[in-house]
């Protein structure tokens, strides 16, 4: 991101923390095979070990319960997948990377509805674990990454638990946002969206529970992820995770200059549709719509002016179809396309709201004028 750009977008991604830069030097100026037996390998493997114990200890886990994959898509494609479960129970909103192979999977797939605050239905879960035959996998992510939304985790995981079911929670969007531990079967996570690099992520695995590899080969991850780990990503991911409590600390702060961006959005657009904001949401995060003023407008608009923002999900943009999340939600589609992601990062304060109404507010006057 440009120095003098206002970056409000960092459900997308999180620009990396200098700590990153220097582990990042540090690990290729070094080099070496984590499984090669000579210094540099052993020096490798140190780096990559010294990232699972402080993610053990973040997200209070065993080390050998952690296997790091590419990012958040591998982990929930593998968690779909190679999971030992005769059928999948499914949010409604969940991203991308579960619902695609979980539209592809030959499995009997249940789609759980969400509520118009975009949280599910717990009775629809507890029918469709008693409806069906054999184990299921239930997949419901933690938060949304475009409405913020919180799950109700706990209830989750007691009805799976109670039904003999496998949990997998995306916590892509909780890592680093709010106190985090693995309390599931298995569960995915990102380093990028904490400062960290795209490219690395983990999934959780429950110890004792069969999990094949999504990706055979080498004998990495404990056999059940083949192919020599991401150093450089790695090293990264180890940095922002010695800094990950003051991270949580930083967004929860972040709460005022949520309900202050908020008020003065709804004092300026009494029309304005914030979406989610009746239940407890992630928080950084804000999505709004105002009917009649078309998402790319704003979007090009604000960019001109430096401000970075979001439209529904950023693994889709491009995509001209409305946003699944909020169609789950029963938003309707000529708001859906006017919808708006801000999602503020660790540090932010009140000058980037009112920088933000100071580059909208003329977009929105020329509109309602
Ligand atoms: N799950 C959620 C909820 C996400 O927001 C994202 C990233 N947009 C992913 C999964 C995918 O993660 P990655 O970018 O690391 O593949």
């Amino acid at each position: 991101m440009k120095q003098d750009t206002l970056f409000l977008d960092h459900n997308a991604t999180s620009p990396p923390v200098e700590g990153v830069r220097d582990a990042v030097r540090e690990a290729l100026g070094d080099g070496g095979n984590p499984s090669s037996i000579h210094a540099s390998g052993r020096h490798a493997r140190a780096i990559v070990e010294q990232t699972r114990q402080r993610l053990a200890q973040q997200i209070a886990c065993k080390p050998q319960e952690i296997a790091f994959t590419s990012g958040g898509t591998e982990a929930n494609v593998w968690a779909i997948t190679q999971a030992q479960a005769d059928r999948l129970i499914i949010g409604a909103a969940e991203h991308d990377s579960v619902r695609a192979p979980a539209f592809a999977s030959d499995k009997p797939v249940t789609w759980l509805p969400v509520d118009g605050q975009g949280r599910i239905d717990l009775n629809a879960l507890e029918q469709a674990l008693n409806e069906g035959q054999g184990r299921a996998l239930v997949s419901v992510q933690s938060a949304n990454n475009e409405t913020g939304t919180l799950q109700p985790i706990q209830d989750i995981a007691t009805l799976c638990r109670a039904h003999d079911a496998l949990y997998h929670r995306d916590a892509t969007q909780s890592l680093g946002k709010q106190p985090l531990s693995f309390d599931s079967d298995l569960m995915t996570l990102s380093a990028h969206k904490i400062g960290g690099l795209a490219g690395t992520g983990a999934l959780v695995i429950r110890e004792g529970l069969a999990m094949p590899a999504l990706i055979p080969g080498g004998g990495q991850e404990l056999r059940r992820r083949g192919g020599t780990e991401n150093l450089t990503g790695l090293a990264a991911f180890g940095a922002v995770l010695e800094g990950l409590p003051q991270r949580i600390d930083a967004m929860a702060a972040l709460g005022d200059v949520l309900n202050a961006f908020e008020d003065q959005l709804l004092s300026h657009c009494p029309e304005a549709v914030i979406f989610s904001s009746e239940q407890p949401r992630l928080p950084n995060t804000s999505a709004f719509a105002i009917p009649g003023l078309p998402a790319e407008t704003q979007m090009m608009h604000l960019d001109l002016m430096g401000v970075e923002v979001g439209s529904g999900s950023a693994c889709s943009s491009g995509k001209i179809t409305p946003s699944h999340v909020l169609a789950a939600m029963g938003v309707a589609e000529d708001v859906s396309r006017c919808a708006l992601r801000v999602s503020f990062g660790p540090g932010q304060a009140m000058e980037a709201v009112d920088r933000f109404f100071e580059a909208w507010l003329p977009l929105y006057r020329r509109k309602a004028a």
